[in-house]
C-alpha cells in the first residue's frame, strides 16, 4: 500500500497537534499497519476560516496520476473544513480510486458516509439554495433601509450622509412640471421645449430627450415607493439581455422615498399614457417584422426599418425594410428590399446551417466545445470571487475578536459596513456564476434536442418565426447585390460562418 500523508494546522488554533506531531503519528500508524509513505503534503493555514489549501489541492491533483492510493491524515477534520467539503473532495479521492483513512477515527464506508456521498449532488444544489437565502437577505436588509445603493441618484433626489433620500427643490419643481403638464394632455415635444426655456436639465447636465420623459414618468419613485432591483450582471461580456426582471427580483416598499408627486397625479398620468399607447398600437399593429433590430444596410452601417405603404394603381401594400439613413438624411441610396424575401432569405438559411437534421449533426460539437469553454472561465471566476469572500469574512472576524478583546474605535463600523456591502455583492456574483455554470452545463444530446425543436422554423406562426431568429441571428446586412446573415453560431465558430445569398 503506498500512501500519502496530509497535515494541516490553523495558527489561531492552539490546542491542535502541530504539523510535525501529526506526520510523527501518521508514520507511526502507517509502519504498525504496513503502509508506505511516498509522499508528504503540508498546508500552514493563518486562519481556518480561510480556504488557503495549495498543498491540499495539490495532493487531490497527484491523485489522479497513481502515485498512491492512499491518503493518511491524523484527524478527519485535517482533510476539510466540513461535511459538504469532506464530501467533495472524498469522492474526487474516490473517482481515482485512492483510499482515506484517519489514525484517530474509524473510516468506513459506514452507512452515513455512503448516504453523504451519494446525495453530494443534493448537497450542491441545497447549497446554492442557502446561498441565495443570504443574498436575499442581505438584499433585503438593504432594502429594507430604503438607502441609496450607489451611482448616479434619481433626478429630484440627492442622498444624505446616511445614505436615505432628500429631495432636492429645484430638480423637483422640474418632475413636477413635467407630470402636471402631461396629465394635462401635452405632448412630450412641448413638455421638452418648456423644460429647455426654464433652464431644467437631466442630472448629467444633458437636456431632457423623450425617453428620459419616460422614463421618469414611469417611475414609481416620484410616488413614494423605494424600488430596489436584484443587479442581473453580465459574465464574461455574454449576452444577457434577453433576462427579464421577474416580480420576486424586486422589492417594492411603498413609503420608502420622500415623495414628489401626489397619488392622484400619478394615476392621472397612468390614465393618460395607456390611453395614448392604445391610439398610437392601433395605428402600427398588423405588420410583423421578423428581422427588426437585427438587419443592417452593407453601405453606410445603418440600421434598416421595417416600412409599409400602399402604391400604385390599386394601392397596393409594398413592405420594405429601408436604410434609416437613407429614409432621414437621404446621404445613402441603398434600395429598399423586399420584406418577404429578405425574411425568407434569412429563414432558410437559418434552416440549412442550424435546424436541419445534417446542420444539427455538424454544429453541436463546435457549441458542446464552445459552452465547456465559457464553464472553464466561469468556474475560474467562482474560483477568484471565493478567495476574496474568504479574506473579507477573516477581516470581519479579526475586527469581531477585536472588538470583543476590547478595542473599538468609531471608524470600525464604517469599516465593518464597507465589508459587509462587499461580502453581499460577492454572494451575489458567486450565486449568479454558479447559477450560469449548471444552466451552462448542457449534453450534446441536450443541445440536438434544443435545436431539433426549432426545425419546424419555416411552419412556425409569425409571433414563433420572429422568437427563433431574434435568438439565433447577430446580424443581417444587406449590400445592393448580396445579403449575408451572421448567426450566433457562426460566431462561435459553428458551421460554415456567415451565409452569403445573392440579392434578387
Ligand atoms: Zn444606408
Amino acid at each position: 500500500m503506498k500512501a500519502a500523508i496530509y497535515a494541516r494546522y490553523s495558527s489561531d488554533n492552539q490546542r491542535e497537534e502541530s504539523i510535525d506531531a501529526q506526520i510523527r503519528a501518521i508514520k507511526d500508524f502507517a509502519s504498525h499497519n504496513n503502509i508506505q509513505i511516498v509522499k508528504i503534503y503540508t498546508d500552514e493555514a493563518r486562519s481556518a476560516t480561510t480556504d488557503d489549501r495549495p498543498q491540499f489541492l495539490q495532493m487531490i491533483k497527484d491523485s489522479e496520476f497513481n502515485i498512491f492510493n492512499t491518503v493518511i491524515v491524523h484527524k478527519l477534520d485535517r482533510f476539510s473544513r466540513n461535511r459538504y467539503d469532506s464530501a467533495f473532495y472524498k469522492k474526487k479521492l474516490k473517482d481515482n480510486h485512492v483510499k482515506l483513512i484517519s489514525v484517530l477515527e474509524h473510516l468506513d464506508d459506514s452507512p452515513e458516509s455512503i448516504i453523504l456521498e451519494s446525495v453530494l449532488e443534493g448537497m450542491a444544489e441545497y447549497y446554492s439554495i442557502n446561498l441565495s437565502r443570504e443574498v436575499m437577505k442581505g438584499m433585503k436588509e438593504t432594502a429594507l433601509q430604503c438607502k441609496h445603493t450607489g451611482g448616479t441618484p434619481p433626478l429630484g433626489y440627492d442622498v444624505n450622509p446616511d445614505k436615505t433620500y432628500c429631495i432636492n427643490e429645484k430638480e423637483a419643481n422640474a418632475i413636477r412640471l413635467i407630470f402636471q403638464m402631461y396629465a394635462s394632455g401635452t405632448g412630450y415635444t412641448p413638455i421638452i421645449d418648456k423644460l429647455n426655456d426654464l433652464g431644467y436639465k437631466s442630472k448629467t447636465g444633458k437636456s431632457f430627450g423623450k425617453n428620459s420623459l419616460y422614463g421618469i414618468l414611469t417611475n414609481e419613485k416620484y410616488r413614494g415607493v423605494y424600488i430596489f432591483n436584484k443587479s442581473s450582471k453580465k459574465i464574461n461580456g455574454k449576452r444577457n439581455s434577453h433576462k427579464i426582471k421577474s416580480e420576486d427580483e424586486i422589492i417594492k416598499i411603498e413609503g420608502g422615498m420622500p415623495e414628489i408627486i401626489s397619488e392622484d397625479l400619478w394615476k392621472r398620468v397612468k390614465i393618460k399614457m395607456d390611453s395614448n399607447k392604445i391610439n398610437k398600437g392601433a395605428n402600427t399593429a398588423k405588420a410583423i417584422y421578423l428581422l427588426s433590430g437585427l438587419i443592417y444596410c452593407g453601405k453606410c452601417g445603418s440600421a434598416m426599418t421595417g416600412n409599409r405603404r400602399y402604391a400604385g394603381r390599386n394601392k397596393s401594400l409594398y413592405e420594405t425594410y429601408e436604410c434609416s439613413n437613407r429614409k432621414r438624411t437621404k446621404q445613402c441610396d441603398m434600395k429598399a428590399i423586399n420584406k418577404d424575401y429578405v425574411e425568407q432569405v434569412v429563414i432558410d438559411d437559418l434552416y440549412n446551417n442550424i435546424f436541419s437534421d445534417s446542420a444539427i449533426e455538424n454544429i453541436v460539437p463546435d457549441i458542446f466545445a464552445f459552452i465547456s469553454e465559457q464553464n472553464k472561465i466561469i468556474n475560474e471566476d467562482i474560483k477568484i470571487y471565493k478567495k476574496e469572500l474568504a479574506d473579507i469574512q477573516t477581516k470581519i472576524d479579526n475586527m469581531l475578536d477585536a472588538i470583543a478583546n476590547g478595542f473599538y474605535n468609531s471608524s470600525m463600523k464604517e469599516k465593518s459596513d464597507q465589508l459587509e456591502t462587499r461580502k453581499t455583492t460577492l454572494l451575489i456574483r458567486i450565486n449568479e456564476a454558479e447559477r450560469e455554470a449548471k444552466l451552462n452545463s448542457p449534453t450534446e444530446d441536450m443541445i440536438k434536442k434544443y435545436l431539433k425543436k426549432d426545425s419546424d422554423i419555416k411552419q412556425k406562426s409569425l409571433e414563433n418565426k420572429k422568437k427563433v431568429i431574434q435568438t439565433h441571428v447577430q446580424k443581417i446586412t444587406v449590400y445592393e447585390d448580396r445579403i449575408t446573415t451572421d448567426t450566433i453560431v457562426s460566431l462561435i465558430g459553428g458551421g460554415d460562418g456567415c451565409r452569403t445569398r445573392v440579392r434578387k
